[in-house]
């Protein structure tokens, strides 16, 4: 590595300059004039988002790199349900399949160079003259197997599936420009693909530079978890050049290995099951979409129901576009027939009939009113139960406002919330309309979208019906954050203190041989119960705490005794009174929410 090198530092999307004083070991006076002289104008406390951050950064020499959260596999590593179906498969009838792959990476890393270039080289036969339209994804040929390419690149796609639970990867290839090394979107990728459980080969592109560092690159996707297996990790990293189509072999090569350390299986004759890639309203053709079919073959003619939409399959065609009349396990297809734009992500199934496809998307329908009607009233306490229930470890919010100047005090005064026991964790603050992009966020990360004097775009509120995301307007920011915090206290443990319930004074100390002592008291304040605790003191200083072992009055065992009367009273592992020690006795009980 070089002498150097800049210093990179971790930014969130959005902070104040007093914060980023403190990240960056810069007084936030030096960050207002440098924000200054590029025309901004901020005070100490003023949010910046990161680009703005980054700015600053580099005028002080250094790199800024945007912090991703950690995204735990047990919070969001969910198994597709394609993947659940296909577990009902005999495990005798299950054959490999072909892996399928999508190209993830920071924007002008080369993911469409790429996937062109593989397209090229290993799709277009001579003859057929190659692909002549993309319909989403495409088959290569490597040692004679095959490779399914997801052809839609960049991580919206991804995210989209992944939010409706149905990714259709096995394999995530991250494109990182050996030039410019791991970027915000780098990470983003990685942190999505953890989170999927899918596996990660890097395509180290743009090898073919003068200015390529590929050492550096290596070391900084180390630190951000993919340690090369050259230096004993777990992450094959394949320089390649997309441009001069160098290294393709070999990552095609990688790719063949990965699926093969990971059972990619499907039972070509089994339950027909498949993804949604993509699909249109063509003028001429109806409804077109693309399917990946997971599991099982699919045929001309076939009934299917997808999502909420349903048909016989009229036409069907390859990614050559070529007619085809059967798609087997990881076959990518062009299908007409469907009544409705089904949504990428949609599973599908195969059905007896077309009146059968019908039924079961008229009850999927009426189960999504009913789901809706629920979840509009449930889904912020949705959330909080599910909080309660420990999936959930903190709140995290997607917050837009009119102005800058609204935005900061909200997150100023969510700050001053008591987040001793609930993080509330803004995962995105920025001014605008609530759009669909903020839903699609909210809904991978079990988000709550809230607005301050913003609206929320009729495509967002559509879709945030559709996954059921509360979706929270307000206008005035003391009602935002009382709300949040209401709602926190809510989530909350209920809190337990102490209640002193009264006290007794020993009035002298009998021994019984099998009991031990037992304390001679008279209540001098409010009320001595058995089941409590009790707190022995003795010249103001506690000796003992502990349960009550016994409480008698006259021989007879009580339940409390009250102020004025005498009682006789043991405790539960002390055996120590003296006449003159003070006995209070007490009890936890619930704070009360509020
Ligand atoms: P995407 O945004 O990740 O899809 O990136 P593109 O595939 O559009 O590539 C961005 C730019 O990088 C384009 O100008 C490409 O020509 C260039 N590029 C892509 N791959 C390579 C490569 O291997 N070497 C060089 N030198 N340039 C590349």
């Amino acid at each position: 590595m070089s002498e150097n090198t800049k210093k990179t530092v971790e930014l969130p999307a959005s902070i104040t300059i007093r914060d980023l004083g403190e990240r960056i070991g810069s007084s936030p006076i030096q960050i207002i004039k440098i924000l200054m002289n590029n025309g901004v104008m901020a005070n100490i406390n003023q949010i910046i988002d990161f680009d703005t951050a980054a700015v600053v950064c580099a005028e002080l020499n250094m790199d800024a790199a945007l912090e991703i959260p950690e995204i735990s596999e047990e919070e969001h590593g969910e198994i597709p349900l394609w993947r659940k179906l296909i577990e009902d498969e005999a495990p005798e009838n299950l054959v490999k399949r072909p892996p399928v792959v999508t190209i993830l990476g920071h924007v002008d890393h080369g993911k469409t160079t790429l996937l062109d270039a593989i397209r090229h080289t290993n799709v277009a036969g001579e003859e057929s003259g190659g692909i002549t339209q993309h319909i989403g994804a495409y088959q290569v040929v490597h040692n004679s197997r095959k490779i399914t390419f997801l052809d839609t690149p960049g991580h919206a796609a991804f995210t989209a599936m992944r939010a409706r639970g149905a990714q259709g990867a096995d394999i995530v290839v991250l494109v990182v420009a050996a030039n410019d090394g791991v970027m915000p979107q780098t990470k983003e990728a990685i942190a999505h693909a953890k989170a999927a459980r899918v596996p990660i080969i890097v395509a180290l592109n743009k090898i073919d530079r003068d200015d390529a560092n590929p050492d550096m690159v290596k070391k900084q996707l180390a630190d951000a978890g993919l340690v090369s297996d050259e230096w004993d990790g777990d992450t094959i990293i394949v320089p390649v050049s997309a441009k001069m189509k160098m290294g393709l072999e070999d990552l095609l090569e990688a790719i063949t290995l990965v699926a093969d350390s990971n059972t990619i299986l499907a039972n070509p004759k089994g339950k027909v099951i498949g993804t949604v890639i993509e699909a249109k309203v063509d003028k001429a053709r109806g409804v077109v979409a693309t399917l990946l079919v997971q599991n099982g073959t699919l045929y001309l003619g076939d009934a299917v129901v997808v999502g909420l939409s349903h048909g016989k399959i009229k036409a069907m065609y390859d990614y050559y576009g070529e007619k085809i009349e059967e798609a087997g396990p990881a076959t990518p297809i062009q299908i007409l027939g469907l009544n409705e734009v089904p949504q990428a992500g949609d599973l599908f199934q195969v059905t007896a009939s077309d009146k059968e496809a019908r039924a079961i998307v008229e009850d999927r329908k009426a189960k999504i009113a009913e789901d809706k009607q629920k979840k509009k009233q449930a889904s912020l306490e949705d959330i909080f139960s599910r909080f309660q229930a420990g999936e959930l470890r903190d709140l995290r919010l997607i917050i837009k406002a009119d102005v800058q100047g609204s935005l900061d005090p909200i997150i100023s005064t969510l700050n001053d919330i008591d987040q001793k026991e609930i993080k509330i964790n803004v995962l995105h603050a920025e001014t605008g309309n609530i759009s669909e992009s903020d839903i699609m966020l909210a809904s991978a990360s079990n988000a709550i979208v809230v607005g301050f004097n913003v609206e929320a775009d009729s495509s967002a509120n559509k879709l945030a019906e559709a996954e059921g995301i509360s979706i929270r307007l307000y206008s005035i920011i003391y009602r935002l954050t009382e709300d949040i915090e209401k709602a926190l206290k809510g989530m909350l443990e209920p809190e337990k203190h102490e209640v002193v319930l009264g006290k007794a004074h020993v009035l002298a100390v009998f021994s019984f041989s099998k009991v031990g002592k037992i304390a001679g008291c008279k209540v001098i304040e409010g009320i001595i119960r058995r089941n409590a605790s009790m707190r022995v003191i003795r010249n103001g200083q506690t000796i003992f705490e502990g349960e009550v072992a016994s409480l008698r009055r006259e021989k007879e065992n009580v339940r409390d005794v009250r102020e004025g009367f005498e009682c006789g009273i043991r405790v539960k592992g002390f055996n120590d009174f003296s006449e003159g020690d003070i006995l209070e006795c007490y009890t936890f009980e619930e704070v009360p929410a509020g």
